[in-house]
């Protein structure tokens, strides 16, 4: 089995010397990118219908890495027909021969960690030991995780099975036999899944869709974002060396007319979203008339909360990494940050102090902390929300530290300080490292406060008294609430919102609800 590693990777960003006297560290390992990537339908890479391609650019240095398929209508119908061909037969293999497929697909994952780390990098600007300590081991957890639940689904939802249907094999939405089994009923798969992701998490997201899909015996059609297809591209790869069964999962690459004609699709059985809140609200419409299930994963303001009575230094690196990790590319950032009044002179002064130690720069250096802006349009937003803050009145704090790279999408992080709770800044999600600091004085406003926003996706506390961070999280209206430390996530832990933020659970028990029928 190749792993791809053959050419010489063309990315070497320019990076201006700097105070920032470090050796040049990039990571040498190489990758190969084709010139142009067909789109992957029942098992096999075709070229598009539509006849159209578009490129895909890496923001760290603006170059273009390849040219991607962009499906059309057609081609989102021959991928579904695909997937609903094979929805039958998935369906009906034995639990522990479904998961065995999803043990191949973690453990290809695991093997291809490195070019998958790299490519993650180079096709999205976050920096490479994000994508090798995070993304890849957790889209690989994913599968692994999901895969151990195949032959438990009748213990998950006890008593839901469908007609007839037991445990060790069970039967698709249309016609395929059922076997007996000790272990009871097992239910329903939902048919045939339309997932859609976004651009900040590529690989990882992709697995948090496909895997408890696979697991209880839908199949799928999954659209990446249009910025960041590569590492979707390459599971697809995985797939064909695995002999995952063809049309088991379909990937098809395009912006949002081909996520919108996914949707649309009368034989998809389920929509799964993660994006904006914006596209989340149209799909929502678009689906309403329709029997589809629906799971929304949207955008976020989150609050992080720091309490006079917290260990500040580990508060301090719970914000940074809060609003930092990913460039601030992360829907559950603590992009609100809510400190105590007596301790908000120190927060702030510890806070400048450590933001000027990050590194900025070439994500391919394992020792940059914050990489590129995925996209020139993401710049413009962030640059839009900068502009906003300065003119609301707040006072933006950013480090002048090392030169920026000369080319590509590049933003220092920075925090405002004096924001009120009307401003731009504090109500409206800007996914980039953009910081709000607000105080309060009492537990009582902290809560208030958190909650006044039309998010709910998470929130982090931080105080050294049990007690109280038990007390506060049970009332933050927030589908996580991290406690003294923050952006922490496992496979095993359910991970959703409530109001603006969506809603649907993926990951863990409650995420495979979403793809059974009771
Ligand atoms: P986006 O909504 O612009 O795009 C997301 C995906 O939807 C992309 O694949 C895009 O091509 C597709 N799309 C766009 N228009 C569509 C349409 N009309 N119909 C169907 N599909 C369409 O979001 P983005 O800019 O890629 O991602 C950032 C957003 O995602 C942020 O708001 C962030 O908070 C959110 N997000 C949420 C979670 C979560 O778990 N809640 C996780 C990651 C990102």
């Amino acid at each position: 089995m190749s792993t791809r590693l053959e050419q010489p990777t063309a990315v070497q960003t320019e990076v201006t010397p700097s105070i920032w006297d470090y050796s040049p560290a990039p990571e040498s390992v190489k990758v190969a990118i084709e010139p142009r990537y067909d789109l992957f339908i029942g098992g096999k890479f075709v070229a598009p219908k539509s006849k159209k391609y578009f490129a895909s650019i890496n923001p760290a240095n603006e170059q273009t890495l390849c040219e991607l398929a962009e499906a059309g209508e057609k081609d989102v119908d021959a991928a579904v027909q695909a997937a609903r061909t094979a929805q039958p037969k998935w369906a009906a293999l034995k639990p522990a021969e479904r998961a065995k497929f999803m043990f191949r697909i973690a453990r290809r994952i695991q093997e291809r960690a490195r070019e998958l780390a790299v490519l993650e990098t180079m096709d999205g600007g976050k920096p490479i030991a994000e994508s090798r300590d995070i993304d890849i081991p957790l889209a690989a957890q994913h599968f692994f995780y999901h895969a151990g639940w195949c032959d438990k689904l009748a213990y998950a939802f006890t008593g839901s099975g469908g007609k007839g249907i037991k445990a060790s094999g069970h039967q698709g939405i249309k016609g395929s036999k059922t076997r007996n089994s000790e272990l009871g009923t097992f239910p329903l798969p939902v048919g045939v899944c339309g997932q859609i992701i976004p651009w900040n998490f590529p690989l990882l997201m992709a697995a948090w869709k496909l895997a408890p899909a696979l697991a209880c015996g839908n199949t799928c059609v999954l659209k990446p974002a249009e910025t960041t297809s590569l590492t979707a591209l390459r599971l697809a790869e995985i797939f064909q060396e695995i002999d995952l069964p063809p049309g088991v999962v379909n990937i098809i690459t395009g912006a949002g007319a081909t996520g919108q004609a996914l949707v649309n699709h009368d034989d998809v059985d389920k929509i799964a979203f993660t994006g904006s809140t914006e596209v989340g609200k149209r799909i929502a419409q678009a689906c309403a008339p329709t029997d589809k299930k629906l799971t929304l994963e949207l955008g976020g303001k989150s609050p992080n909360i720091i309490f006079e009575d917290a260990s500040i230094d580990q508060a301090i690196e719970g914000i940074i990494q809060g609003i930092y990790f990913n460039q601030g590319h992360v829907c559950c950032a603590g992009s609100r940050l809510f400190v105590q009044e007596s301790i908000l002179d120190e927060v702030i002064e510890k806070l400048t102090h450590r933001m000027k130690n990050l590194r900025v720069g070439d994500p391919l250096d394992k020792n940059t902390d914050v990489g590129a802006i995925n996209s020139k349009a993401q710049l413009a937003t962030i640059h839009k929300y900068l502009e906003a803050g300065s003119r609301e009145g707040a006072a933006l704090h950013e480090t002048n530290g090392s030169a920026l790279p000369s080319k590509g999408y590049w933003c220092r992080p920075c925090f405002f300080t004096g924001v009120q709770p009307s401003h731009m800044v504090a109500r409206e999600e800007i996914f980039g490292p953009v910081l709000a600091v607000m105080s309060f004085r009492t537990p009582e406003e902290a809560i208030t406060r958190a909650n006044n926003t039309p998010y709910g996706l998470a929130a982090g506390v931080w105080s050294d008294k049990g007690s109280k961070i038990f007390a506060i999280a049970r009332q933050l209206k927030a589908g996580v609430v991290w406690c003294n430390t923050y952006n922490k996530f496992d496979a095993a832990s359910p991970f959703g919102g409530f109001k603006e933020s969506g809603f649907g659970r993926e990951g863990g028990l409650q995420g495979l609800r979403a793809y059974v029928n009771i």
